[in-house]
């Protein structure tokens, strides 16, 4: 299968490229992305035939529906990374915490979040390709603090990948940024910055737009490329568990394959609610999508109203940090899907332009055929979290913001499977204090609630505290140029 462009394309660029190509160099004509060119059928037939499979035979199954243009043992080795999941036979567990409430907890990996889930199988493909081909790639994120981890995870000790990873210095929990400045592998590198989130962001782009940062790699021979969520290549991983999910409400006697559930997904850069779309549309049957966020609802206001402004806006801190996002780029793959390639470079030019864009009243009602959203405060997450931990289910605060909307958003009678994207273990500061219990760091955070709560930390986390620290660097933003020149 084919990738295509959603902005159209200029002329210069390929305007169909195949998979490999799209996830070596995830950047489509006019600064868009790449989407496939048609979807596989996932409806009833390939429901029914997963029935019994396990996690890595439905994806390797849906990985081959997609025709892309990756070696089958290259992709099995892929898939073989969910062997180090908790459970290998299930590395994606579906706890009930409801009658008709189930949480899909996608965080039983190596850094406990769910960004692991795309990842971990994404960074070998990529190493492998780089590899075979003989070429050299730079991967730079800025996190908020998920995706550095899980991005270092996978590409540590690869041989035709570096990765360099931007941290804003006090942004992170204490167990993130251990997560990160331990990671000890000469093909990585960890630099915090004097900032916020949005600052480390804005470092990261202007770096990346620099034309004498991009001579200096050219004449080292080295591409780049991305690990975010705009590249397809993490967004096709993040299909297979949706209908995991499903399959595995099928197993439980909950529903009968063809009955409709709500999926409920707390969204920041949209990847894994376009995965539920994806899914949805290649027939898994979803009533709607359910978009959670917390204060800085600016999806919510897409989804409700059609506007995205981002002109009366500042980013707000909150404990759900991973959802602390304003530019959200995976709508555009939507848009593109619903409204076509010169309406979603119209709009996307627009948000450039003017700083917003607004949808027409026939825009809108498409995109509320799939989505309905709303928003939790902080206050209203840690309530959650209390709530359900005297249940005795501990959720993380990002999670928390999913029962809102499925409390306030389901019209139908149905089952939901909400996500569960991180494990308390990496915001247990915000869990102790949501119990009742001011801690003064996540160490002391974690012991509070492993005494408190029925649950044990994992050695991956209890074990940061003890190993040694490698990344020091703290610099302000230009000075970021110079390490990495030093790096590279
Ligand atoms: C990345 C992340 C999200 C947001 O996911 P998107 O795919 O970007 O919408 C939510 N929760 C956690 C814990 C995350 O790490």
């Amino acid at each position: 299968m084919q990738f295509i462009e959603t902005r159209g394309n200029d002329g210069v660029k390929p305007s169909s490229v195949a998979f490999s190509e799209a996830i070596l160099s995830p950047s489509a004509s006019f600064g868009g992305l790449y989407v496939p060119e048609t979807l596989p059928d996932f409806s009833q037939e390939f429901l029914t035939k997963h029935l019994d499979s396990n996690y890595k035979t439905l994806a390797l199954d849906l990985l081959n529906a997609f025709e892309i243009d990756i070696e089958q043992k290259v992709l099995e080795a892929a898939l073989s990374r969910y062997d180090a999941f908790d459970d290998p036979s299930n590395p994606v567990p579906l706890v009930s915490i409801e009658e008709d409430c189930f949480v899909s907890e996608l965080y039983h990996g190596p850094t406990r979040a769910f960004k692991d889930m795309a990842l971990q199988p994404f960074g070998y493909i990529l190493g492998d390709l780089a590899e075979k081909r003989e070429e050299h790639y730079l991967i730079m994120a800025a996190t908020s603090g998920d995706t550095g981890p899980a991005t270092l995870e996978t590409f540590k000790n690869q041989s035709n990948v570096k990765v360099a990873c931007l941290y804003p210095d006090g942004g992170t929990s204490d167990v993130q940024k251990l997560q990160m400045v331990t990671e000890d592998a000469a093909n990585l590198k960890v630099i915090g910055v004097k900032g916020n989130f949005d600052d480390t962001q804005h470092a990261l782009k202007e770096l990346l737009a620099s034309e004498d940062f991009k001579l200096e790699l050219k004449e080292r021979n080295i591409k780049l490329s991305a690990a975010n969520s705009v590249n397809f290549g993490r967004i096709i991983f993040q299909i297979i568990y949706h209908i995991h999910a499903y399959l595995e409400m099928v197993r439980a006697k909950k529903i009968a394959i063809g009955e409709k559930i709500y999926l409920v997904v707390p969204s920041g850069n949209f990847g894994n609610a376009l995965g539920g779309y994806y899914a949805k549309k290649a027939g898994l049957p979803i009533e709607k999508i359910l978009i959670a966020s917390n204060i800085n609802n600016i999806l919510t206001d897409w989804i409700t109203s059609g506007a995205y402004d981002l002109t009366d806006r500042e980013l707000i801190l909150t404990e759900s940090p991973a959802m602390d996002i304003l530019k959200s780029s995976n709508i555009e793959r939507v848009m593109f899907d619903k409204f076509g390639a010169a309406r979603t470079k119209e709009l996307m030019d627009a948000l450039v332009s003017d700083g917003k864009y607004q949808l027409s009243p026939d825009e809108l009602a498409l995109l509320q055929e799939d989505f309905v959203a709303t928003f939790s405060s902080d206050a209203e997450g840690e309530a959650v979290i209390e709530k359900y931990a005297k249940k005795g289910y501990i959720m993380d605060p990002h999670t928390a913001t999913c029962m809102k909307a499925y409390e306030t958003l389901r019209v139908e009678d149905l089952p939901a499977v909400i996500y569960s994207t991180a494990e308390w273990t990496k915001f247990s500061t915000t869990v102790a204090k949501s119990l009742g219990h001011a801690v003064k760091d996540d160490r002391e955070a974690l012991k509070w609630v492993e005494a408190h709560a029925d649950v044990s930390v994992p050695s991956m986390i209890t074990g940061l505290f003890d190993k040694p620290v490698k990344h020091t660097i703290v610099v302000e933003k230009e000075f970021i140029k110079g390490e990495m020149l030093n790096f590279i």
